[in-house]
């Protein structure tokens, strides 16, 4: 079965970067270099050599132009008809400024398909990586690197290398073609070169540290302001919008003052330009005159030389741009490497995938459903499961009660392969989970989370999202177990209305119970539900508390709870202390025996109905 599971994750073939191994950190992944830049116009290599070649033609023929004239001249001088070279300039005016245009176009769109490819490896890759390669990311981090990152590279795709092309095909031709004429010439035209060049380099390394600085300041106030519009409530009840507006604000004047410098040093670029190519053209007269009057170099050949210094000088600009673009490219390509590397969560880490057991050829006497044996496990050291063993039966309410802190999440995490234990077995329906395919383990599992989402859509799309083909019955049916059929027949759209932030904002109580509906739609063996009812008034807690003893008649539930009248329901409780099992049984037999779990009841527990609710 995982074959076709597995398959959907790679979707990020052509992608510069192999898949680093289990355990090892993306971020010691080598810095990326030519080769990788290369690596990145695989797909496109048709397009990319067309471009080329056109770019190469345009470029050649741009280097006949000095000579055409030079021929020019010397015919004027003779006396003869120049009309045919006059055409013939004019067609490659033409000419080469059409290559020039198809040139650029296939390396535009050669861009935005390297953008493409990217931006679908990395949706595909963040929706498929193991979950602790996602904790501790900041989501605006990972989305800078699918929108802005790609962007860059586009822009280094498309930018870069028709510069690059052209420049090295003029230099190298352009020197060839001036040595032939003239050796002295090309030293004197070399030496202007080398002046402008370290004119221009140094104003263009200015504007790159501004044009970054600029950015940074960018990226802190789209980080700064996301965060402040995420928690807007919390900022205006503490009064900081003030205080916001100010932080915020900085981070607006530093992208100011860095676009101010930037646009200084731009400012000198035209003129720096102008000194170079002036300064070339008149040292290369200077020199050149010299020549002519001495009679070692003919009119004709001079106006060549001159032409070929400006020629030279000319797309230094461009060729500076184009090796900063590169480089931020690389920058780009390094963070978006980081997340390409990371190992998808189906990658097995020995062997095939075990299957499960088909859900009803279980033995005569089955497993349980559910088992922890001897878990240990600790996000990053922080040990916070220690030997913890129980299981839940085929049918049944298992409660697991302890204090905020316990881990009781983090049981739910592994038994739904969100993470692995550390040490010890999860097995579901007897097989250790530590082979199973995650995707065939969860297509047996219901989960409520603590924090249950909302997802994208209509209330319909959100009921149906763990069973698409749902027919209209079955979603009637959860809508009454949860009670949910009123809040439909009160939205003028009904299962049709938008929900979440751009639609009808669902109370924390109707979310809740369009999760546990969500949940029980799919009819999973095992239900897994964090603290479901935490949001739910007494009366819809009560009700929602038989619906779920009924459902546990045929099916199994854990559910982690805080209320007390969902963890009298339960068959059994097991009680975690400080990420052990502290004890197990009814909850007669605990409230009897185990003095943790009567404290517990008396502290952590919301009371019953009958007794004021915290919450
Ligand atoms: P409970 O659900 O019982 O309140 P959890 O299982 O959520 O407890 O958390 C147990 C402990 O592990 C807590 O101290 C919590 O801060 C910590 N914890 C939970 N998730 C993470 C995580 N992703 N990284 C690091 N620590 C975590
Ligand atoms: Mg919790």
């Amino acid at each position: 079965p995982s074959g076709a599971t597995t398959g959907t994750g790679r979707g990020t073939e052509g992608v510069p970067a192999a898949v680093a191994r289990p355990g090892e950190n993306p971020a010691d992944g080598a810095r990326p270099g030519t080769r990788d830049l290369l690596r990145l116009l695989r797909g496109s290599g048709r397009t990319v050599g067309a471009s080329l070649a056109l770019t190469v033609v345009g470029t050649a023929l741009g280097l006949l132009q000095p000579l055409l004239t030079m021929r020019l001249i010397d015919r004027v001088s003779a006396d003869r008809a120049v009309t045919a070279l006059i055409v013939t300039l004019a067609a490659l005016f033409l000419v080469q400024a059409a290559l020039e245009a198809a040139g650029q176009y296939l390396l535009d769109v050669t861009g935005e398909s390297v953008v493409r490819r990217l931006r679908r490896g990395l949706v595909e890759r963040l929706l498929f990586v193991r979950l602790r390669d996602l904790d501790g990311r900041r989501a605006g981090d990972l989305l800078s690197r699918v929108g802005t990152d790609t962007t860059m590279l586009r822009d280094m795709v498309a930018g870069s290398f028709v510069q690059l092309v052209t420049v090295t095909i003029t230099g190298v031709g352009a020197a060839g073609l001036m040595l032939w004429i003239d050796p002295v010439m090309f030293l004197v035209v070399a030496g202007t070169l080398v002046i402008a060049a370290v004119l221009v380099a140094g104003v263009m390394a200015g504007i790159r540290t501004s044009t970054e600085q600029a950015l940074a300041g960018v990226g802190a106030m789209t980080a700064d302001l996301e965060r402040a519009l995420g928690g807007i409530r919390t900022v205006r009840a503490a009064r900081a919008e003030h205080r916001e507006a100010e932080r915020i604000g900085a981070d607006v004047d530093a992208a100011y003052t860095a676009g101010v410098r930037s646009a200084k040093l731009g400012s000198v670029v035209g003129p720096a330009m102008e000194i170079a190519v002036n300064g070339s053209f008149l040292l290369v007269l200077l020199v050149g005159a010299v020549r002519v009057s001495d009679g070692s170099m003919s009119v004709s050949e001079l106006v060549a030389f001159l032409l070929f210094a400006t020629y030279l000088v000319m797309p230094l600009a461009g060729l500076f741009n184009a090796l900063s673009l590169i480089q931020r490219g690389l920058g780009s390509l390094r963070r978006i490497e980081d997340v390409l590397r990371l190992p998808v969560e189906q990658d097995p880490e020995d062997g095939a995938p075990v299957p499960l057991p088909a859900p009803a050829a279980s033995p005569a006497t089955p497993p349980p459903l559910l088992e922890l044996r001897r878990v240990s496990f600790a996000y990053d050291d922080r040990p916070v499961l220690r030997d913890v063993s129980f299981s839940v039966p085929r049918t049944g309410l298992i409660a697991l009660v302890g204090r905020s802190g316990a881990g009781k999440t983090t049981i739910v995490s592994l038994a739904e392969k969100f993470h692995e234990p550390d040490a010890g077995h999860v097995l579901f329906d007897g097989v250790d989970v530590r082979g199973v395919d995650p995707r065939d383990l969860r297509a047996r599992i219901g989960l409520v989370e603590q924090h249950a989402p909302l997802l994208y859509g209509t209330l319909r799309d959100n009921l149906v999202y763990a069973k698409p083909e749902a027919s209209e019955r079955e979603i009637r049916e959860v809508l009454r177990m949860v009670n949910l059929e009123e809040l439909v027949e009160r939205l003028a759209n009904g299962l049709e209305t938008e929900v979440g932030d751009r639609g009808f904002n669902l109370s924390g109580g109707e979310r809740q119970r369009v999760a546990i509906a969500r949940a029980l739609l799919a009819r999973p063996e095992l239900v897994l539900l964090d603290e479901p009812t935490s949001q739910l008034d007494p009366i819809n807690e009560r009700e929602l508390t038989d619906v779920l003893r009924d459902i546990s008649r045929e099916r199994a539930l854990l559910v982690v709870a805080h209320r007390m009248s969902t963890v009298r329901a339960a068959d059994r409780i097991v009680v975690l202390d400080e990420g052990r099992v502290g004890a197990e049984g009814t909850h007669e037999q605990l409230l009897a025996e185990d003095p943790f779990y009567r404290r517990l009841t008396t502290d952590h527990l919301t009371p019953p109905l009958g007794r004021p609710a915290p919450d």
